[in-house]
């Protein structure tokens, strides 16, 4: 079945409107549309119509109301919205993991994946809807008491990214609506069907759940200037932005001079220290999986692996025997484990960093291009493996490509200074069985990184952890732990039940 068929089919069964699919079989899709390709052949699979600038505000202001009713309802009450989204998701898993597989090119099994991250967020966050809950705190002056309370933001923006392009909304999503508020999203242009899919499922969820209003969700159809006009509109309070660090510095400022909230969730350079004492069978499984999983298109992706010179000898042939033979091919097969990147100029653009890593002094294994003769229009390429004589200048930026720069280092303090010596700050590992070494990579004096791992790979978090990361990555956290402040204001409450009126810090202030 060509991915075209494979996305109609899929579409027709979720409930999306048939003329998304059907104007790409006609070949007609409507003036100024967005056509959705699929990396697995290149051609189009369907097509969106572009929100426009104009649609920004429109949305923002339906948004906006719905956001003023919802904040009312009950947070237990909210969950339970969730909660059937969250049955929606379990019901619709296959054919949405299969969708994202379609417009991403990430093997099956992460598809399906992906939205078992949307699942769990959504469990996550039926419970935190009865965990809303602020301090109670001593009071130096007799007869008050003093509290912290959240309450709602209003407005959610989310901007993401087309290598998560279900899960990251998801994330974002569920916290914020049970924390009150409505979101209008963004999605990547390259991703829109999903966005659809999604939109979809949420409204089956929303029918008759009479406690929500109409627009608790929004999808924006378009590119970065419909980004650009999300993040500057006052009205909305926090904007969530999931992508390159290029991104995040041309969105923070414009939130910043309206003083809106941003999460930044940016790009990742991440590393994996293999000490003498690991367990090679279990790191070599691990670099496997976190350098080339969905393809060297996670933010998470290892792309530097930091080998003790004691061990590289043992280690560096096992790679260079394995890498040829990891399966290249379509992302449906259940044989394949690295799909094709997202379109042929990613492709391009990881042959300019291997060529760039040749000239730096590195010594390059595979990252040809596959599968051309049957799609030309695609990015299929086999992962590279880089030995590279130091940390030079490519291997300090994020290629969104499989490929695995390989070092060596002689102590634990050099490892480290490797590790943080980039201008990113997302996810970090050691494989190591001695702990002090774990464990000084994990200490104040260790790791940078807003993720630091001890025997598994720096990819694959859970979404129970608050996730992001240092540096140019941005600072935000997602997900997990406490990140549900991120989408609440806090509000201080003194409360005197006294009958005097006594002033903090002993101040006197005697009237008449
Ligand atoms: P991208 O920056 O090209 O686009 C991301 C999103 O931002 C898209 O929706 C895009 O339309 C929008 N956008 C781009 N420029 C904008 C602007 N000036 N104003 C407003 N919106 C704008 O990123 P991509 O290629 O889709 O994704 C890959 C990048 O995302 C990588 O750098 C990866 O590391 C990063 N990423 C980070 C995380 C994380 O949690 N840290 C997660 C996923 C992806």
């Amino acid at each position: 079945m060509t991915p075209a068929q494979d996305v109609a089919a899929i579409l027709a069964r979720l409930g999306v409107e048939a003329s998304v699919a059907a104007s790409v079989s006609a070949g007609s899709a409507p003036p100024g549309a967005i056509v959705s390709h699929s990396p697995i052949d290149g051609l189009p699979i369907g097509s969106v119509a572009y929100s426009g600038i104009e649609g920004v505000a429109a949305a923002i202001a339906l948004a906006s109301t719905a956001a003023a009713a919802w904040r009312n309802v009950p947070p237990p009450l909210r969950g339970e919205l969730v909660r059937r989204f969250g049955m929606k998701l379990r019901a619709a898993k296959d054919d949405l993991g299969r969708l994202v597989t379609l417009e991403n090119g990430k093997i099956l099994q992460e598809g399906l994946g992906e939205v078992q991250e949307m699942i769990d967020i959504c469990d996550f966050a039926v419970g935190l809807s009865r965990q809303l809950h602020g301090l109670t705190i001593a009071s130096e002056r007799p007869g008050h008491r003093m509290m912290e309370t959240w309450h709602p933001l209003g407005v959610v923006g989310v901007i993401s990214a087309f290598n998560f392009p279900v899960a990251v909304w998801a994330w974002n999503a569920a916290l914020a609506w049970v924390c009150g508020n409505a979101v209008v999203w963004k999605p990547s242009e390259n991703t829109p069907l999903t966005a659809l899919a999604c939109q979809r499922l949420f409204e089956a969820a929303c029918e008759g759940f009479d406690a929500a209003p109409s627009a608790l969700s929004t999808v924006l159809q378009g590119d970065a200037s419909v980004g650009q006009t999300l993040a500057a509109d006052p009205r909305v309070a926090l904007v969530s932005a999931t992508g390159s660090t290029r991104m995040g510095r041309a969105v923070a400022p414009v939130v910043a001079v309206r003083f809106g909230r941003v999460l930044l969730e940016l790009g990742g350079n991440n590393a994996m220290v293999v000490a003498p004492s690991a367990d090679l069978d279990l790191a070599l499984r691990a670099i496997v999986f976190s350098a080339v999983g969905t393809a060297g298109q996670r933010c998470t992706t290892l792309r530097r692996l930091i080998v003790h010179e004691s061990i590289v000898d043992r280690l560096l042939p096992r790679l260079r025997a394995l890498w040829p033979t990891l399966a290249v091919g379509d992302p449906r097969e259940p044989g394949t484990l690295v799909g094709p990147l997202i379109d042929a100029a990613a492709g391009e653009a990881m042959q300019r960093a291997l060529d760039a890593a040749a000239a730096e002094g590195g010594i390059v294994l595979g990252g040809e291009p596959r599968l051309r003769d049957t799609h030309p229009h695609a990015g299929y390429r086999a992962p590279a493996l880089v030995e590279m004589p130091a940390q030079t200048d490519i291997v300090q930026q994020e290629t969104f490509a499989p490929i695995l720069y390989v070092l060596r280092y002689r102590t634990l303090d050099e490892a480290i200074a490797l590790n943080n010596a980039v201008a990113q700050g997302l996810a970090s590992s050691i494989f190591t069985t001695d702990l002090r070494e774990a464990e000084r990579f994990l200490s104040a004096a260790g790791s940078d990184c807003g993720i630091a791992n001890v025997n598994i790979g720096p990819s694959g978090a859970e979404i129970g952890g608050a996730f992001g990361g240092e540096k140019e990555t941005g600072g935000g956290r997602e997900s997990g732990s406490d990140a549900w402040k991120a989408y609440m204001r806090r509000a201080t409450n003194t409360i005197n039940y006294s009958d005097a009126l006594p002033l903090a810090q002993g101040i006197r202030f005697d009237v008449g």
